[in-house]
């Protein structure tokens, strides 16, 4: 079976880039960094044209590296809380449509559509409550 190769996270510098990279390589996940040298030469254009180095991986591995990361995608996560129960205990995914997470890429990759555009939802683990 082929492996597409996607990007799971942008970073803003190269410092940044080498700890994830260094922090999926440690979980045995293979990774490799683009845009480098573009970024290193006009790092004033980053903001502007949306560049940055991007951390790409084979898609059998997108879930695993998106749980290493998740921080680092959704920082917000941390201070969320249920609006149903107040509990601290929030989790992206997808949800009950989780199922669909894979077919959710493959049809991301093939719409040349960022996986940004998935927008995985956040979730009470407590009580199952779903947070918009
Ligand atoms: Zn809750």
């Amino acid at each position: 079976m082929e492996n597409e190769i996607i990007r799971i996270l942008t970073c803003d510098n190269l410092t940044e880039a080498h700890l994830v990279k260094g922090r999926l390589e440690n979980d045995g996940i293979n990774c490799f960094l683009t845009n480098q040298n573009f970024t290193n030469l006009v790092p004033m254009y980053n903001n502007m044209m949306g560049a940055g180095i991007q951390i790409m991986i084979e898609e059998k591995n997108y879930e695993e590296a998106y749980e290493i990361l998740q921080d680092k995608i959704n920082p917000q996560t941390k201070n969320l809380t249920c609006p149903n129960c107040g509990s601290n205990n929030i989790k992206l995914g997808l949800g009950k449509y989780k199922g669909f997470k894979l077919l959710n890429i493959f049809i991301a990759i093939f719409s040349f559509l960022p996986l940004g555009n998935l927008k995985p939802k956040y979730f009470c683990k407590d009580c199952k409550t779903e947070i918009n």
